[in-house]
């Protein structure tokens, strides 16, 4: 049982030569294990910088608050130190590494959280059978990672990285943004496999009520200018379909 306890975030952002701009005002939430968070807003509203605050990005600085993974400060951490912990990050942009293989570079993401190199032979099968779980075809284990990879394989990538890290909160930034329909369901599946088999907490970050069609939330948060305005069910993305997010960015200034 693990919880993830972000208190009165405020975050930051360091834009270089300019002076530092909150974008983060005082952010309230709590995911626990078996929990799945939407977290629903606007362009531009601070959801990406969320993610990447809880991460350990050093562009965004936290001015207030803290982020507590089962009591522990993950302010005192480096990123990596969050992953060994059992945070896991789907970007929104995923980064391209030439010259690197997925296979290694999942082996070597296994060792980290891990804290031992996984066994070759397991390994491979275990790869082999999570990626044919979500319809990744055998050659992308020896391709660069992400270089190439269509928008929808990146994704699919994040969700291979997800079953195999098998973290304790993960969160999903976007992860159903440019995905055609087949592709969005074999990536909410992988999702669902994750949330059974780990019973882990997940923050699923959208613009779009659609991937929780597939992906049944049980916490539905509206953000707008920096902080959750509104959090209920399910019946609160039904609304933002209908009618979309004026009354929400109303309510926040
Ligand atoms: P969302 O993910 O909800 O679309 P973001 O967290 O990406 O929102 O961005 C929140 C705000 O922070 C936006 O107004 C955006 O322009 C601003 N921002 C993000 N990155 C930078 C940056 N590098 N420099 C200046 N402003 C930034
Ligand atoms: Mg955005
Ligand atoms: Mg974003």
């Amino acid at each position: 049982m693990s919880t993830l306890e972000i208190r009165d975030l405020h975050v930051e952002i360091n834009p270089g030569d300019d002076a530092p701009i909150e974008i983060l005002k005082g952010v309230n939430l709590t995911i626990k294990s078996g929990e799945t968070h939407a977290i629903m807003g606007p362009n531009g509203s601070g959801k990406s910088t969320l993610s990447y605050a809880i991460a350990g990005h050093p562009k965004y600085t936290v001015t207030k608050g803290s982020i507590l993974l089962d009591g522990v400060d993950l302010q005192e951490m480096s990123v990596d130190e969050r992953a060994r912990a059992g945070l896991f990050l789907a970007m929104q942009y995923p980064v391209e590494v030439p010259g690197v293989s997925m296979s290694n570079f999942l082996r070597s993401a296994a060792t980290a959280v891990r804290g031992e190199a996984p066994k070759l032979r397991h390994w491979v099968k275990e790869v082999k059978e999570s990626m044919g779980e979500l319809d990744i075809d055998k050659t992308f284990a020896e391709r660069s990672v992400n270089e190439g990879f269509s928008g929808g394989e990146k994704k699919r990538l994040e969700i291979l990285q997800l079953g195999l890290l098998k973290p304790k909160i993960a969160i999903l930034d976007e992860t159903d943004s440019g995905l055609d329909v087949d592709a969005l369901r074999v990536v909410s599946e992988g999702v669902n496999r994750y949330k059974e088999r780990e019973n882990g907490g997940i923050l699923l970050i959208t613009h779009y009520s659609r991937i929780l069609r597939y992906v049944e939330p049980d916490f539905v948060h509206i953000f707008a200018a920096g902080r959750i305005v509104e959090s209920g069910g399910k019946e609160l993305a039904d609304e933002l379909e209908k009618n979309g997010y004026e009354r929400f960015i109303k309510a926040a200034v």
